[in-house]
């Protein structure tokens, strides 16, 4: 038994009370030891008749579930809050330590500025940077009709970068590092979530908020959780950060409105003889493939295809996989675009006086991948937002309360948004004295999120459904909104703002 195992038990024993579950107090000790391994909590289960009791239960460890802990642990109104987490990931329980030289990963995140703004205040992205990253300056974007192209350039809007991609396991990682390496008191459950009844009393809470071991027993004012080995828990406020197919959704009665879309995105790492520096994404007819630069010599291959497509391509040898990718990613479909094509260029010389910096750009061709690097993965896509994200005692974030077609790299974004701002009405109503699953101070938090994850989820619907139609006047279009991305200045400008999670809602409906 290892030092941190025999004060997690000892913390348990010194709470006087046998637990069914394991009380990891978080406690100052980096590594991957710190959280009881989960099949640990399965072999020596010892019953219980005192069901704990917590302020908050996330039910989801996932990305956006361990960001709302980091941000949570990071606010003096917030700190003192007891937390449960609830996953049976094997990643929470066992702190699964990251090297820098481990092989890539094929699930990556595009992180924004605004996402990186959040977790740098919280203290969980000194821990990202200890790993491979890459940010990027420069994004191109390109049609197979050879009409149209877009630059972007972070110097556009006068910043150091547009964006971050990390490995996903980067980013998980570094929120659980976050969180253990703060004074913050979370337990882990190494299990799933299976039912759940929602008490809808309400209960104040006092301004200083003190652990909820000395709070009076709350029972009445709680809801109740029951876990995938028979134990139940108590939480004033269900957070479900449970993913696409939540639980705590389905659970708690909230409608979902949605479609799936007829197709899948097919991913892996790539790597190049030299680093890549900029995004890279091209839209094809069947939908788009984007190059996304990882740190290294790596990039990230995010490419969307019917379903027959995506199924072929994951079994076709690698040499004929790469060869494909490196034919999407040049003139394969179409020729490269042309600085004057069609005139589009001309039709917009009259803003030329107030060009950004890479208005001027000129097309490039993306770096060739030279191998695989990772594993294919397929992913089917849909889109799902759920019609109300809060209700008494219980609250969606992330892909619980909207799922979103991966072609802009937002989904994680949008999550990171909700539990930054769920964290934030979560201290207010602490300050005021509110108890914190009371739905009118849960309802702050849909009204400030719902308008932006809607608007985002418009907007890229919107360019599926814009690249599912191969029609002359169409392609046309497309072309000239290329090039008016390209050399209109505000417009552009705005663009970059808005896919920077700079400003909430897109260019139309306002700044
Ligand atoms: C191909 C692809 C590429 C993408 N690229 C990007 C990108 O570049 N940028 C970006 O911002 N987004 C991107 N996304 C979207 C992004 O991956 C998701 O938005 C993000 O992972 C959602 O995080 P989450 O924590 O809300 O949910 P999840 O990652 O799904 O995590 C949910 C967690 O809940 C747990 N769980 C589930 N059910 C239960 C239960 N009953 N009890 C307890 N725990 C449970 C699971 O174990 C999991 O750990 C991409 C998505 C896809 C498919």
């Amino acid at each position: 038994m290892n030092k941190v195992m025999k004060k997690t038990v000892s913390n348990v024993c010194a709470l006087k009370i046998p637990r069914k579950f394991f009380c990891s107090e978080t406690v100052k000790v980096a590594g991957s030891t710190d959280f009881v391994p989960s099949n640990e909590h399965e072999k020596r289960p010892i019953i219980s008749e005192v069901i704990p009791e917590y302020d908050i239960a996330i039910v989801g460890g996932g990305m956006v579930g361990m960001s709302l802990a980091c941000f949570l642990a990071s606010m003096p109104m917030t700190k003192q809050l007891s937390v449960a987490i609830i996953d049976s990931n094997p990643a929470l329980g066992s702190g699964i330590s990251i090297q820098r030289e481990d092989p890539p990963d094929p699930r990556v995140s595009t992180v924004t500025p605004a996402s990186i703004s959040f977790l740098q205040d919280a203290g969980a992205w000194k821990y990202v940077e200890q790993n491979r990253h890459a940010y990027f300056k420069k994004m191109q974007v390109w049609d197979y009709t050879g009409f149209g192209y877009a630059r972007y350039d972070a110097g556009d809007v006068n910043k150091d970068f547009l964006g971050c991609v990390a490995e996903n396991k980067v980013l998980h990682s570094a929120l659980l590092s976050c969180v253990k390496d703060s004074d913050f008191k979370t337990t882990f459950y190494p299990l799933r979530l299976t039912s759940m009844t929602l008490n809808t009393n309400s209960m104040s809470t006092v301004k200083e908020s003190i652990p909820s071991k000395e709070l009076p027993s709350a029972q009445g004012h709680t809801s109740k959780l029951q876990l995938s080995d028979g134990s139940s828990i108590y939480a004033k406020l269900v957070v479900g950060a449970d993913g696409g197919k939540s639980r705590v959704r389905e659970l708690a009665g909230f409608k979902t409105t949605g479609w799936n879309y007829s197709q899948n995105a097919i991913i892996c790492t790539v790597e190049h003889t030299s680093a890549n520096h900029c995004a890279w994404q091209r839209f094809l007819p069947s939908g788009p493939i984007a190059l996304l630069p990882m740190g290294d010599n790596f990039s990230n291959i995010v490419w969307t295809m019917s379903p027959t497509e995506s199924n072929d391509r994951k079994s076709i040898t690698e040499e004929m996989f790469l060869k494909d990718v490196n034919s999407a990613l040049d003139d394969g479909h179409g020729p490269h675009p042309m600085s004057s094509s069609l005139g589009t260029r001309d039709l917009f010389s009259w803003l030329k006086m107030d060009a950004t910096l890479s208005a001027n750009e000129f097309f490039e061709i993306p770096p060739k991948a030279i191998r695989m690097a990772s594993k294919r993965m397929v992913f089917p896509l849909s889109l799902r937002h759920a019609n109300s994200y809060a209700s008494k005692r219980v609250v969606l974030i992330g892909d619980a309360a909207h799922t979103i077609h991966p072609l802009a790299g937002q989904g994680v974004n949008l999550g990171f948004g909700d539990a930054f701002s769920l964290s934030r009405v979560i201290a207010e109503g602490i300050a005021l004295g509110s108890d914190i699953g009371e739905v009118n101070l849960l309802k702050k938090y849909e009204t400030d999120r719902k308008p932006a994850n809607v608007a985002m989820m418009a907007l890229l619907d919107g360019f599926q459904k814009a690249y599912a139609v191969d029609f002359g006047p169409f392609n046309f279009l497309r072309a000239a909104a290329f090039n008016g991305a390209n050399l209109i200045s505000p417009l552009k400008r705005r663009i970059i703002s808005y896919a920077s999670g700079e400003n909430k809602l897109p260019i139309f409906f306002g700044a």
